[in-house]
């Protein structure tokens, strides 16, 4: 009796595997055609100044417009692009997209892009980073690539070097997630970022937990004084809009300013700024 339960354990396991394997590959062809068919999607989210709650930026953040599911989050397939490599052809379109759109703000309104570490394995990222810029006449200082703390993992030298490459471009390297990663001070040694962007995670317990609110004023003191732009991710109420500023954080990101939205309302919530309508 022990045994044909084993043994139907055994093989409950490996139907199992094989439709988890089947329904992967169904996702994967799924996500290969709806890049091709154009459903994917760029929203953007605005980056306000602290003291001048001007709108200094967007980041582009990646969305699945699914036929039948609706909008899947790029949580839920950015790791299957990853896995399959789709993260390259995809993070140019990214890329191209964001940098077209950008060069219809106001100058000079920025755009961020989330870069993979599987873009750095494709030799041909700088070449796609500088091709997006030409294309669309975007300045590249207004152009900000965000990466986290894995690119720059041990045995990285070649990722280090590609980004000393992008920063020729003229554009602007940001450590995005700040302080989740293994060793996030040591990053800051190896490669110079320009901005730095404190993960929700902290800004989101700001004021309730000291060692959050610790660890996000000992972040901005840091960046002052290596003269690198600090973003608080995640800000949802005034409370921590409040204390970053008290702590001097440079600038914010949250759902207390903006969701991440469609370019059209980008456009209009740029149009609105009284600094920028003239
Ligand atoms: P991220 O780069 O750290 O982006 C910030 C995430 O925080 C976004 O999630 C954004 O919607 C969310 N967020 C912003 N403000 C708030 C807030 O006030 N409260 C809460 N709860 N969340 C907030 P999203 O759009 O789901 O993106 C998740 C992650 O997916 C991104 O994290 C980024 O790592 C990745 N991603 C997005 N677009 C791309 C892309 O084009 N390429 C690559 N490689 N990764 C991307
Ligand atoms: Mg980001
Ligand atoms: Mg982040
Ligand atoms: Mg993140």
């Amino acid at each position: 009796r022990a045994k044909a339960e084993g043994g139907s354990v055994a093989h409950g396991f490996e139907a199992a595997m094989d439709s988890w394997a089947r329904s992967r590959r169904r996702r994967e062809t799924d996500l290969h055609e709806a890049f091709a068919r154009g459903e994917l999607a760029l929203a953007y989210q605005p980056v306000l100044g602290v003291r001048s709650r001007a709108i200094l930026g967007f980041e582009a953040l990646l969305r699945w417009q699914h036929s039948v599911e609706g909008a899947i989050p790029p949580s839920d397939f950015v790791p299957l692009a990853e896995e399959t490599g789709l993260i390259v052809p995809i993070g140019a379109w990214v890329l191209r997209q964001a940098c077209a759109e950008a060069s219809l703000w106001a100058d000079p309104i920025r755009v961020a892009v989330n870069l993979s570490p599987v873009q750095f394995r494709d030799p041909g990222l700088v070449a796609t980073v500088r091709e997006a810029l030409a294309l669309s006449g975007l300045a590249p200082q207004r152009l900000e690539l965000e990466v986290t703390e894995s690119v720059l993992l041990a045995a990285s030298e070649a990722n280090v070097a590609t980004l000393h490459a992008l920063r020729q471009l003229g554009v602007r390297i940001a450590m995005d997630d700040f302080g989740t990663g293994y060793c996030s001070l040591s990053y800051l040694q190896r490669f110079p970022f320009d901005t730095i962007k404190i993960d929700r995670s902290f800004v989101n317990r700001l004021g309730d937990d000291p060692h959050s609110t610790a660890i996000v004023r000992a972040v901005i003191g840091l960046g002052a004084s290596l003269g690198i732009v600090t973003v608080a991710e995640g800000v949802e109420t005034e409370a921590q809009f409040a204390q970053l500023r008290a702590e001097g954080c440079g600038e914010v990101q949250g759902y207390l300013f903006g969701r991440p939205a469609p370019a059209a309302e980008a456009r209009r919530l740029i149009r609105r700024e009284p600094d920028l309508a003239a």
